[in-house]
């Protein structure tokens, strides 16, 4: 999937947390959500994160390690033992960006290094994200509009 449909599935997650839980700072919640939704694509060299980190994609295979919930889960006991009012927040953006690239025929291997791979048929940057990014931004403005 696109930065951009990640951006926004994390705002909408980051929405419903906020709604569901109190964090001591909804700004950082929020921030974190999207920090998690778009970090796994750091290991890809065309991404934002890929550009900014170039090491990162030369020492590891795009939708590896970097999309694995190994490290989600290291990563989120990583902040729980600094912030961990808000670990739930950046592991939640975290999982949002590997269930959307496993709606993508590339898919993720969740598991890695296992080969176990989970994949879908909505083709990055095709017609059907381009509908799934406009329903989610469709959600995202109806639940702004509706929860104020
Ligand atoms: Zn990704």
């Amino acid at each position: 999937m696109r930065f951009y449909t990640h951006l926004v599935a994390g705002l909408l997650v980051a929405i419903v947390l906020t709604e569901l839980f109190s964090f001591p700072n909804t700004l950082v919640a929020v921030l974190l959500v999207l920090l998690g939704s778009i970090l796994p694509d750091i290991d890809e060299q065309h991404s934002r994160l890929g550009k900014l980190f170039p090491l990162i994609p030369k020492l590891f295979t795009h939708r590896g390690f970097f999309h694995s919930v190994f490290l989600a889960t290291a990563f989120t006991i990583l902040l729980s033992l600094f912030a961990p009012s808000y670990a739930l927040a950046f592991a939640a953006g975290f999982v949002t960006h590997l269930l959307l690239d496993a709606m993508t025929p590339a898919g993720v291997k969740p598991f890695w290094p296992s080969q176990v791979r989970l994949r879908g048929f909505i083709k990055t940057g095709g017609v059907l994200e381009g509908i799934l990014f406009i329903l989610l931004v469709g959600v995202v403005v109806w639940m702004l509009v509706s929860v104020g």
